[in-house]
C-alpha cells in the first residue's frame, strides 16, 4: 500500500481533471478538507478529493485504483464515527455536487450526491411539494437514503429508500451506471437501504408528495414530569394511531451555549413532538390526554412543510458528539419506567437528547418493490446523544449512551437501524437474514476486491 508520502511523490500521475480537487496531507488545506460534520471524529485519510461531477467521481475511483487505495464516499460526515481509520483510503467528499432539479408534473426530484436535505425541502416547497427529509436540515440526502431514511412523514409514506426511482453510481471499477427497476436491478435493490458499500453515488431521483403544510410542534414539560408525560405518550402510541400522525417522546438537556436560544439555554425538559398531516381536529383529539397534563408551552400549530426541518432542534452546525441508537419492539409500562430512570431527571449524566420515535405505519409494511431495507421491524426507535466539546466528556457521554441502551435491552428489537448506528456494529442485524446474504452476494459481484468502504461495511460473499 502506498503511504501519504508516496502519494505526494506521485502527484504527477494525477488525472488532469482532478488536479486542483485532490488535497494531500502535505497541503495546508488538508486539516479543513478532512473535517467531518461530527467534529469528534479525527479522520486521517491518505488524500481527500472534492469531485464536481460524476466524471470527476469516476476519475477519483480510478485515481485510487492506480495507487492501491480504497475509496470512502462522504457527503457531510454526520455518520463518520463507525468508518474507522482511513489510512490507505481516498476520502471522496461530495460537498461540491449540489445540483437539484424538481419536476413538478412528475412530482420527483433529481439531486446530486452532495445535497443536504434543507435545500431539497425548500426547492420542493416552491412547487407545493414535500420530500421525505429527516429531522436534521443538514444531513446529506445520499447517506440518509442509502441507509433507509426515516422521516417524520415516514409512517404515511414509508422509508425514503422505498421512494427512490433511480440512482447514478460509480462502481469500484470506475464505471458510471444508472440503477433503476429496469437497469442493474440487483444494484438498485442493494442501494435502497443497503448503505454505501456498493459504489460512489453521484445522483438520486425520488418521489415528492403534494403537501404544503402540517399540524406540528412541541409540548414542553419540566423534566421532573418525565414519568407521567412519557407514560401518557406511550399510551397514545399503543392505541390506534393513524399513519398521518407521528410523535416523539423525548428528554432534552440543552447545553448552556450561545447557539441555544435564551429561554431554553441550559434547561432540561421532557417533550412530546407531534407531526400530523390531516385535519388538526384529529390530532387534537389524540393529543388531548397529553395537553391535559398542562405543558408549560404548546407550540403545535399549522406550519409550512420547511418548518418541520427545524422542529426537532437538531444542531445546524458541525458539532463534536457521541451517540447511538437501537430499535424497540414494544413499550410496556416497565419499559417507560426503565427509560425514565436511565435518561430522565435523575440520569447519571445529562445527554443532549434521549428520544423515542414512534415507527410503524407504512414504515413497517415490507412491500415487494422496496429495496434491501424493506421495512423497519421495531415499533420505536431510540436515539441517545451528547455533545463532547471537551475531551474529558467523551467517556461520560459514551457511558451514558450505553447505559440508556442497556436499560432498554429487554425490549430491544432484533433489527438495528443503520442510520442511527453511530458506532461499529455487526452488519447482519441491519437487515433480514435473507437480505443480508443477498447484499453480500451483490457486493461480491460489483466490488469483489472490497475497494468501496462504507461506515457500516458489508463483506463480499466468499466465492
Ligand atoms: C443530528 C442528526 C439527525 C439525524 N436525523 C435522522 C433522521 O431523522 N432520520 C434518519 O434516517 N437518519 C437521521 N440521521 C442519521 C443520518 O441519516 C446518517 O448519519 C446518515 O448516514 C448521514 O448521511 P450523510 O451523507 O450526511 O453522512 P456521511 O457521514 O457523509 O455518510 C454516511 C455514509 O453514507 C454513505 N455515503 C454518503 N455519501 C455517499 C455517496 N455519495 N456514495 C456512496 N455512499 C455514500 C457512506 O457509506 C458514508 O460512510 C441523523 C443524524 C444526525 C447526526
Amino acid at each position: 500500500m502506498p503511504t501519504s508520502t508516496t502519494l505526494t511523490g506521485r502527484a504527477g500521475y494525477l488525472d488532469h481533471s482532478l488536479d486542483s480537487k485532490v488535497v494531500l496531507p502535505a497541503d495546508e488545506r488538508f486539516d479543513q478538507a478532512r473535517l467531518a460534520w461530527n467534529l469528534a471524529v479525527d479522520q486521517r485519510p491518505a488524500a481527500v478529493v472534492f469531485p464536481e461531477s460524476a466524471a470527476d467521481v469516476a476519475a477519483a475511483v480510478r485515481y485510487a485504483a492506480q495507487r492501491g487505495l480504497r475509496v470512502a464516499a462522504q457527503g457531510t460526515g454526520h455518520n463518520a464515527g463507525p468508518l474507522g481509520p482511513l489510512a490507505h483510503t481516498l476520502l471522496v467528499r461530495t460537498d461540491k455536487m449540489r445540483g437539484i432539479w424538481i419536476d413538478p408534473q412528475a412530482r420527483t426530484a433529481r439531486v446530486e450526491a452532495g445535497v443536504v436535505w434543507l435545500d431539497v425541502v425548500q426547492a420542493a416547497a416552491q412547487h407545493g411539494l414535500a420530500a421525505l427529509a429527516g429531522s436534521s436540515p443538514n444531513v446529506g440526502v445520499t447517506g440518509y437514503t442509502l441507509g433507509g431514511g426515516l422521516s417524520f412523514l415516514g409512517r404515511k409514506y414509508g422509508l425514503a429508500a422505498s421512494n427512490v426511482q433511480a440512482i447514478d453510481v460509480v462502481t469500484a471499477d470506475g464505471t458510471l451506471v444508472r440503477a433503476d427497476r429496469d437497469h442493474e436491478p440487483d444494484l438498485f435493490w442493494a442501494l435502497r437501504g443497503g448503505g454505501g458499500s456498493f459504489g460512489v453515488v453521484t445522483a438520486l431521483e425520488f418521489a415528492l408528495f403534494p403537501i404544503t403544510q402540517a399540524y406540528a410542534g412541541v409540548l414542553w414539560y419540566p423534566i421532573g414530569r418525565g414519568s407521567e408525560v412519557l407514560h401518557a405518550w406511550a399510551e397514545l402510541t399503543r392505541g390506534s394511531v393513524p399513519d398521518e400522525l407521528t410523535t416523539v417522546g423525548r428528554f432534552v438537556n440543552f447545553p448552556p451555549i450561545p447557539q441555544i436560544p435564551e429561554p431554553i439555554r441550559g434547561q432540561s425538559f421532557v417533550i412530546v413532538e407531534a407531526y400530523h398531516l390531516d385535519d388538526p381536529a384529529q390530532a387534537d383529539q389524540l393529543l388531548g390526554p397529553l395537553r391535559a397534563l398542562g405543558p408549560v408551552n404548546d407550540t403545535i400549530a399549522t406550519v409550512p412543510v420547511p418548518a418541520l426541518s427545524h422542529l426537532h432542534m437538531d444542531p445546524e452546525q458541525p458539532v463534536p458528539g457521541k451517540g447511538d441508537g437501537m430499535m424497540i419492539d414494544q413499550l410496556p409500562s416497565e419499559a417507560i419506567d426503565a427509560f425514565v430512570q436511565a435518561a430522565g431527571a435523575h440520569a447519571a449524566f445529562p445527554l443532549t437528547t434521549v428520544e423515542l420515535r414512534h415507527l410503524g405505519g407504512e414504515l413497517a409494511r415490507p412491500r415487494p418493490h422496496n429495496g434491501a431495507l424493506s421495512s423497519l421491524e421495531g415499533q420505536y426507535l431510540v436515539f441517545a446523544a451528547g455533545s463532547t466539546p471537551l475531551p474529558e466528556l467523551t467517556a461520560l457521554v459514551t457511558a451514558q449512551v450505553e447505559a440508556v441502551k442497556r436499560a432498554l435491552v429487554p425490549w430491544a428489537a432484533r433489527q438495528m437501524y443503520l442510520n442511527f448506528a453511530e458506532t461499529r456494529h455487526p452488519a447482519a442485524p441491519f437487515w433480514t437474514a435473507h437480505a443480508y446474504q443477498r447484499l453480500r452476494q451483490i457486493k461480491a459481484n460489483v466490488d469483489p476486491g472490497d475497494i468501496i468502504r462504507s461506515n457500516h461495511p458489508i463483506p463480499p460473499a466468499a466465492r
